[in-house]
């Protein structure tokens, strides 16, 4: 359906330079249901059909609003997804009934529904597994107000220090796990394309792929859950700064994904639960400069831990952290010389009223 509107809305502007709207891409498939070779479209619910074209309409949207680019069509390798709204869809205990399909879906719940669902996607990913996503309407519980405050530094050997003294690693598995997709996606580029060999070497890949990006969400999720809970501030140094850096490594991409969600995680968190975010978005030395005098010591990347003239050794990441903290909330160094660059911006805001749980 995507796919068939897609083409529809660029043809037209190729051939007679008219652009369609999400209206007459409706009206074009009230005409498409009734030619017989398309007959079949009516064996499903016109509501996940009209849903596509407003995914479309959407991703043009996006598109003219430069936020995104211009839309693509879809292979079903990826998977794909349906949305059912309102009546389309009901659940009874551990079943799913979706609008036209007679009997109903057995569901494995991944947790508990925290509220009325009023929306449910049924999607494929592209290791061929179905899960069923639903839209609920939840108050979140403010978390009672603590006076805690800290600093993070995100890094690449560990993926988080802390002010405090604390550090967090990426667990160590995917490491493994990445090493293991390696070894599937030589093999699934040495079988002969178009054979079944290679399909399910594919899909192989797909599901490891799946499986690591669990696993350094689940990471994500519980470190961020943590930082939120136990502090009121929470001072992060801005990426667009951290990436000023330019390395081109691997390991590098995968940091700055990494860190981008980790802080998307901390923006709505902080949301939900009246915490503070600070983002410090002046560039200055974070890890060079003590923490305690304001010296600048001349580091190479080596060097992890270091002694200061005034006599404190510092580990390298959580004295980035504390400068980070520091520079959030804008206070002199301990042992005078000047204040620090001022605090930037500070996200807060009212409750997000909807959130997702995947079944
Ligand atoms: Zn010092």
């Amino acid at each position: 359906m995507y796919n068939w509107a897609l083409a529809q809305r660029r043809e037209a502007w190729v051939q007679e330079k008219k652009s369609v709207n999400y209206a007459k891409t409706c009206k074009a498939l009230t005409e498409l249901k009734e030619s017989p070779e398309r007959e079949w479209l009516n064996e499903v619910s016109s509501v996940c059909l009209q849903q596509s074209l407003r995914n479309l309409d959407v991703a043009f949207v996006n598109f003219f609003k430069k936020r995104g680019g211009y839309p693509a069509f879809k292979s079903r390798k990826n998977g794909g997804s349906a949305r059912f709204l309102g009546n389309a869809f009901r659940i009874e205990g551990d079943s799913l009934f979706l609008a036209k399909i007679k009997t109903p879906l057995k569901v494995v719940w991944s947790r508990k529904l925290s509220g009325e669902p009023n929306q449910c996607v049924v999607s494929q990913n592209a290791a061929g597994q179905w899960f069923a996503s639903f839209l609920c309407e939840e108050e979140i519980a403010k978390l009672p107000p603590s006076d805690k405050k800290i600093g993070v530094d995100l890094g690449i050997e560990t993926f988080a220090s802390t002010s405090d003294g604390q550090k967090f690693g990426q667990p160590k598995r995917i490491r493994r796990l990445r090493k293991k997709l390696a070894r599937l996606q030589r093999q699934h580029s040495r079988k002969q394309k178009g054979s079944k060999n290679r399909e399910k070497a594919r899909r192989k890949v797909a599901r490891l792929h799946q499986h690591i990006n669990d696993v350094r969400k689940d990471f994500l999720h519980k470190l961020s859950t943590k930082l939120i809970r136990e502090n009121q501030t929470i001072a992060l140094e801005d990426l667009a700064v951290k990436n000023m850096v330019h390395n081109r490594k691997l390991s590098r991409c995968i940091s700055e994904q990494g860190w981008r969600e980790f802080r998307t995680m901390l923006e709505y968190k902080a949301e939900w639960y009246g915490r503070e975010l600070i983002i410090v978005d002046r560039f200055w030395p974070t890890s060079k400069t003590c923490s305690c005098c304001g010296r600048k010591a001349d580091l190479s990347l080596k060097d992890r831990r270091w002694t200061c003239e005034c006599g404190v050794t510092h580990d390298r990441d959580i004295n980035a952290a504390k400068n980070i903290l520091a520079a959030g909330q804008a206070v002199p160094f301990a042992c005078g010389a000047d204040e620090r660059p001022a605090k930037n911006y500070v996200l807060r805001g009212s409750p997000r009223r909807s959130r997702k749980s995947k079944a």
